[in-house]
């Protein structure tokens, strides 16, 4: 007996540990070697272009293009050196994927000896045009004018992946609007560090700049390319739609922090070795709960880098998992009835004179300051929460969100228990102890006073509420509703907004407070219980998972999110005007995120819709008839033999045979009325109604016809199901 799944087991057997990428080097021998870093550039650039790079990546001066051709010069020195014969302009389309189209170093020599030799212009680094018209743009580009602009980002590093140099670019229409997730990102940056700076002063007059950090954990699944490649809703969706969970996965919570498997250790190692030559410190390894999902954590950075590396990273693991003959999914939810994937994303802000600002002081003064911003981060993620929380909604994370042991869909804030003691002190503070608590000479004098109490708090006594979809632990805030598929960008733009537009406030009321005679402390201390009342309701310490707590956010008026309509958050006025304030995006842009989320949603939920119907039709339909007639030749045999009590004899299969004629028609009716639905809904040509009318009348068929099928699995002869089923897709041989 062979069908494709016996052969893809068989031949998933012959796959073995084994590692491509062993360099027996200490690590620091080789880390960063294939990154144009700043000692690289020291190298290879002249002083004049190297203080050129260095004043664009600090001030964010422009290049003048005399000295991008020296810059590219020396660029491409060390790129062909490295042995890379190509470049690409890589930038970050608003698909969460990344893009690149390569061009080759090589150029003709125009003399009459011919021959070639390796080019690279100052313009061509600082400025290229993709032939991008088929990216999403929401109508931002007429296809008439389908020109978009890739230019570089020179805050983020060139490196090398194979032979080939990235530089890593913004991608923006030929008006100058921004077509990616990287533009927003960058001027989020710049909002927020000017906003914080502003605040930072009040305290220390040293500061001048601050830069928002980013630790970003990734979970993934791995699964053998032999098992992947015989499951058509993996390789097009890069999840199953259909398969019954198997009797053993994560009840006995054996795989998360246990040994992992040799060869994913095998992946890991190999993949750890290209990502240190790419300059990024991965930090930690190890299994997640589900049976075959991993994850890892590189030491946090800047958050416009540390972003870019990890989708750098993504693109490296894909590569590396294929030469060990396994697949990287970082699709949020690819296996029913186990936890999804997500994308933790840590975030912190941090002064040019190296203080981090969420982190508890160790004097009153620099607790105030704590508190400044902690309450700041609160104010402003309670007011956008669902803006937040919209941004990451897709098709996919609404698969894991409010699932196995995932965030739920509505956003709180955790920040444990003795900060919430802290928090509901100050609130009740009486006007005239405002004071007392924050002003430096009674501070001295007093122990007992509120904001001395902070420093008790280290990271490591944060309790960890893992319900909570974004947590307080210690020195940072912790997004965890982020998807593992999900450029952090997307999200991360919109919380430095929310949190500068907060900044840019507190620093105004605390003026105003200050011009009704407070001292600067107290006129502080004002602001910040002002801050902490008005948004208790974002405040929650218990179990985001439970019931109890869907009801209570409802009751508190904080939205769930739900696809497609999260995604009008980009079309709300008081979210337009916050990115518009804060030169982050104009109001166009927005709207055009918003068509675009939609256009990807109907086109995802279209593909699944198509294969599912595919795989019921073309798979499971003919697999339930083969084992149904082998049920009715046998029901035959038997009557033959034992004519006068086969119906006795037979009744099992009978039964069999009755039940799985009825799951065909059902599954053959339900199919019929998705492609029905389908054929409605692809009628609309307003994209947001289209997306709209997909998730009301496709999208409730998928789990129904996925039911019947599952339970065809478990009736059906195990030699003839024709699709790898959970428990091989979720073990490694
Ligand atoms: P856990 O799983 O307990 O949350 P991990 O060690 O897996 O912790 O990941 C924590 C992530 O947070 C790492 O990427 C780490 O570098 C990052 N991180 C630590 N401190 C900060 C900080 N101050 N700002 C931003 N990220 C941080
Ligand atoms: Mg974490």
């Amino acid at each position: 007996m062979s069908n494709v799944r016996t052969r893809a087991l068989a031949e998933s057997a012959t796959h073995q540990a084994e590692r491509f990428y062993a360099d027996p080097r200490p690590v620091s021998e080789y880390f960063g070697m294939n990154v144009f870093d700043l000692p690289k550039m020291q190298l290879y650039l002249s002083q004049q272009a190297y203080n050129a790079v260095v004043n664009a990546v600090e001030n964010g001066a422009a290049l003048e293009r005399e000295v991008a051709d020296q810059i590219a010069l020396g660029m491409k020195n060390w790129a062909v050196k490295m042995g890379a014969t190509h470049y690409t302009h890589w930038f970050q389309p608003l698909t969460d994927a990344t893009a690149e189209k390569h061009e080759s170093f090589s150029d003709p020599v125009k003399s009459a000896g011919g021959g070639s030799f390796e080019n690279f212009r100052g313009s061509t680094l600082i400025q290229q045009e993709p032939d991008a018209s088929s990216f999403p743009n929401g109508g931002l580009r007429n296809t008439f004018e389908a020109r978009g602009y890739t230019a570089w980002d020179p805050t983020s590093p060139a490196f090398i992946i194979g032979k080939t140099l990235c530089i890593p670019t913004v991608f923006v229409s030929y008006t100058g609007e921004a077509l990616d997730q990287k533009t927003p990102h960058l001027k989020s940056i710049a909002a927020l560090d000017k906003a914080a700076v502003a605040v930072c002063r009040m305290f220390d007059k040293n500061v001048e700049k601050v830069i928002p950090q980013l630790g970003i954990e990734q979970e993934y699944f791995l699964v053998d390319s032999a098992l992947y490649s015989a499951r058509p809703d993996l390789v097009a969706c890069g999840r199953t739609l259909l398969g019954h969970t198997a009797a053993k996965d994560q009840q006995l919570e054996d795989h998360y922090f246990g040994a992992i498997p040799s060869r994913v250790m095998a992946f890991m190692q190999d993949f750890e070795t290209e990502a240190y030559k790419l300059g990024v410190h991965l930090k930690t390894r190890h299994n997640e709960v589900a049976p075959n999902q991993f994850e890892f954590a590189p030491v946090y950075g800047q958050a416009n880098i540390s972003s870019d590396q990890n989708l750098m990273m993504m693109i490296i693991m894909k590569a590396i998992a294929e030469k060990h003959h396994l697949r990287v999914i970082f699709h949020e939810k690819p296996f029913d009835g186990v936890n999804g994937s997500g994308k933790h994303c840590n975030w912190s802000l941090v002064t040019n004179t190296g203080v981090n600002l969420l982190k508890p002081g160790k004097n009153p003064r620099a607790n105030l300051q704590f508190l400044c911003f902690f309450s700041c981060v609160l104010r402003g993620v309670y007011e956008h929460n669902h803006l937040l929380m919209s941004t990451v909604a897709s098709l996919n994370n609404m698969y894991r969100l409010g699932g196995n042991e995932a965030p739920p869909a509505v956003l709180s804030i955790f920040i444990g228990e003795t900060l919430t003691r802290l928090v509901e002190s100050i609130e009740k503070l009486p006007d005239d102890s405002l004071a007392k608590v924050s002003d430096k000479d009674i501070k001295v004098r007093s122990k007992m006073h509120i904001v001395n109490q902070i420093p008790e708090i280290l990271p490591d006594n944060t309790d960890r509420n893992r319900t909570s979809p974004f947590a307080f632990t210690g020195n940072r805030f912790e997004f965890r509703a982020v998807g593992s598929s999900a450029n952090v960008a997307s999200s991360i733009f919109v919380l430095n907004a929310v949190v500068a537009e907060q900044l840019i406030r507190f620093k105004n009321l605390v003026g105003d407070n200050m011009e009704k005679g407070m001292s600067e402390s107290k006129a502080m201390m004002k602001v910040i219980r002002q801050f902490l009342v008005e948004s208790r309701k974002i405040r929650f310490e218990g179990n985001g998972y439970s019931e109890q707590w869907r009801k209570e956010a409802a009751r508190r008026g904080l939205k769930s999110i739900s696809v497609p309509s999260a995604f009008e958050e980009y079309k709300v006025k008081k979210n337009t005007d916050l990115f518009q304030t804060l030169d982050i995006m104009t109001r166009r842009e927005a709207e055009a995120r918003y068509e675009v989320l939609n256009e990807i949603y109907v086109k995802k939920l279209q593909i699944e819709a198509r294969v599912l119907g595919d795989l019921v039709t073309n798979h499971v339909i003919p697999t339930a008839i083969t084992f149904q007639n082998s049920l009715i030749r046998n029901v035959q045999g038997i009557k033959e033999l034992f004519p006068e009590n086969y119906m006795e004899m037979s009744s099992m299969q009978m039964n069999l045979i009755e039940k799985i004629s009825g799951y065909i028609n059902i599954l053959h009716k339900d199919v019929h009325d998705l492609v029905e639905a389908r054929k409605v809904a692809n009628k609309i040509a307003d994209i947001p109604a289209k997306a709209k009318a997909y998730s009301e009348t496709v999208a409730p068929y998928m789990a129904k016809i996925r039911e019947k099928a599952d339970k065809l699995e478990m009736v059906i002869d195990d030699e003839l199901w024709p699709l790898p089923k959970y428990r091989e897709l979720q073990s490694f041989r």
